[in-house]
């Protein structure tokens, strides 16, 4: 085992999924929220956002900012991991009010799974991800994961 500490890994799931930026927007109260798309043809809305509607093939997807607040559908503890992950983290389901069903990271209050339940209500934290420093500045990126509310 090294002494240090493991170096930071970009998109590891025990520090929450990365988002591109235009997965993300920006709330009236100055925090950051997730954003997915909603179908102009037949409605369907999803996370992440893409191009083409998974349902009707529609071309006319347009953003859809979503909610702070959701319900945890399902988790599950993970225990085994590639080595450059940090174990143990949960990982889970959340229905967020606008219809879409959001897979994520969720952190109990010891950070792994304490006071975990389904339905239990959790808050979307979204914030900027450092990155590498020979990042492109350009292209930032940014991470989310699910708390207790
Ligand atoms: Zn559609």
């Amino acid at each position: 085992m090294p002494a240090t500490a493991p170096a930071p890994v970009r998109n590891a799931p025990h520090i929450g999924r990365t988002l591109r930026p235009a997965d993300t927007t920006l709330a009236e109260d100055g925090e950051l929220r997730l954003a997915g798309a909603e179908c102009g043809d037949c409605g369907t809305r999803i996370f992440p956002a893409a191009p083409v509607c998974p349902s009707c093939n529609g071309e006319r997807m347009k953003t859809l900012p979503l909610g702070a607040i959701g319900t945890l559908y399902a988790y599950s503890t993970v225990h085994v991991a590639p080595p450059m992950w940090q174990v143990p983290y949960v990982i889970g389901y959340v229905d967020l009010p606008e219809g879409v069903r959001v897979f994520g990271k969720v952190a109990g209050s010891d950070g792994v799974a304490a006071g975990l339940a389904p339905d239990l209500k959790v808050r979307v934290h979204v914030e900027a991800d450092e990155g590498p420093a020979d990042a492109s500045p350009a292209a930032p990126t940014y991470r989310y994961w699910f708390a207790p509310a």
